[in-house]
């Protein structure tokens, strides 16, 4: 991850660079920030450059051997440790190495990253996200071996606020006294909630909340918005960027949803595999998101739904909306008995899919496909 990737705060990033290239690093760092404001990313583009072997006067290089392996977060100095649970993965003493790879997704996904989104990624349920004592014997082993390729070694700690008081205190330890050319850099939104012997031992660098129009210019470029869209989110957003980010795969209306749903059916009725394509390239993209997707599966099968109420069932009980009606009573006949248990199962598997970050343009294509063949299925015929 580069500097120029995160979203404003030159001044924090001009800070940053200068401490390298003056040869000040300190060795414990706390990168203190709200929700959204970007220390995740500004903790990783920091180690990148700090580790970058042909660095630039305001960005490290992004091509050397060091910075290739960063930008896929695989460097053997770079190291990550973030609050977890158990899963139906990960029965007994979960660490962070359990959970590396889904971390290293989520986080190449986008590193405006939520803990409740990494909470619903790793699929431990409500059980509280933590740091616990394990982690910290696992930190200590990490770092008494050599660094492999770089100066330093980096640990990024993503909410420090999870320590619990044993976890916390055998963390102290080494960094009160840490193995020499090692950095740790604590990633934290609330002071608060960090052990104050942790607090007291690492240098702050504070992260402010990302200014209004930096996010709206982002939100042009990125998704590509019109400006006066990407104003209102921006407006809303309060210098938080998950929350853009959720309020924009939000805004979709069901109007959007349906003139979807509509082009779709009309190429999987043609068999219209060429439009099936482009269709599913169109909902893979990254201006869509995986929410949205989500979202757009839902609605269809509440089309469905609506579909085979409209065949077989009371009237009443009917939840369409105006512009849905005229649609339905043409589509409704293709969902029948013969078929609806399919495609509602189709609809099914392909949320749970989703929700595990399957290739969406893959999946999307599949259910194409598939239904083209459901919506031929002749309805069953009573005597
Ligand atoms: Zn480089």
């Amino acid at each position: 991850m580069q500097f120029k990737e995160i979203i404003g705060h030159q001044d924090v990033k001009k800070r940053l660079i200068n401490s390298v290239n003056d040869g000040r690093i300190s060795h414990a760092q706390l990168f203190l920030g709200p929700e959204g404001c970007g220390n995740l990313p500004m903790a990783i583009a920091y180690a990148q450059y700090i580790s970058c072997q042909n660095k630039g006067d305001d960005d490290s290089c992004g091509e050397c051997e060091s910075c290739v392996k960063f930008q896929k977060l695989i460097h053997p100095d770079l190291h990550f440790v973030f609050p977890v649970a158990s899963s139906a993965e990960v029965k007994v003493k979960p660490t962070s190495t359990q959970y590396i790879s889904q971390w290293r997704e989520a986080v190449l996904e986008t590193p405006y990253l939520s803990l409740a989104n990494w909470q619903n990624r790793i699929e431990t349920g409500n059980k509280q996200l933590l740091i616990s004592k394990n982690e910290s014997e696992s930190i200590l082993k990490v770092l008494s071996l050599k660094t492999y390729e770089s100066e330093y070694k980096t640990m990024i700690i993503w909410y420090p606020e999870r320590f619990n008081i044993a976890s916390g205190n055998k963390l102290l330890k080494i960094i009160e006294e840490p193995p020499s050319k090692t950095l740790f850099i604590l990633v934290a939104q609330d002071a608060e909630q960090i052990i104050s012997t942790i607090l007291s031992r690492t240098q702050l660098v504070k992260i402010g909340r990302i200014k209004e129009d930096t996010i709206q210019v982002e939100l042009e470029k990125k998704y590509a918005l019109e400006s006066s869209i990407a104003h209102k989110i921006a407006h809303q957003s309060d210098g938080n960027f998950i929350t853009a980010q959720k309020l924009i795969e939000h805004s979709a209306t069901e109007e959007e949803f349906h003139e979807l749903f509509k082009i779709w059916m009309r190429s999987a009725f043609k068999g219209n595999v060429a439009g099936l394509i482009t269709w599913s390239e169109n909902m893979a993209s990254a201006a869509f998101g995986r929410e949205k997707q989500k979202q757009f599966l839902k609605y269809a099968l509440h089309l469905f739904r609506e579909s085979l109420i409209k065949n077989y069932g009371d009237p009443e009980m009917e939840r369409t909306a105006n512009n849905e009606l005229k649609f339905l009573s043409n589509f409704a006949p293709y969902i029948h008995g013969a078929n609806c248990i399919e495609i509602i199962e189709l609809f099914n598997n392909a949320s749970y899919h989703i929700e595990r970050n399957a290739n969406p343009k893959i999946l999307f294509l599949d259910i194409s496909l598939k239904l083209t063949k459901l919506l031929r299925v002749q309805a069953p015929e009573f005597n």
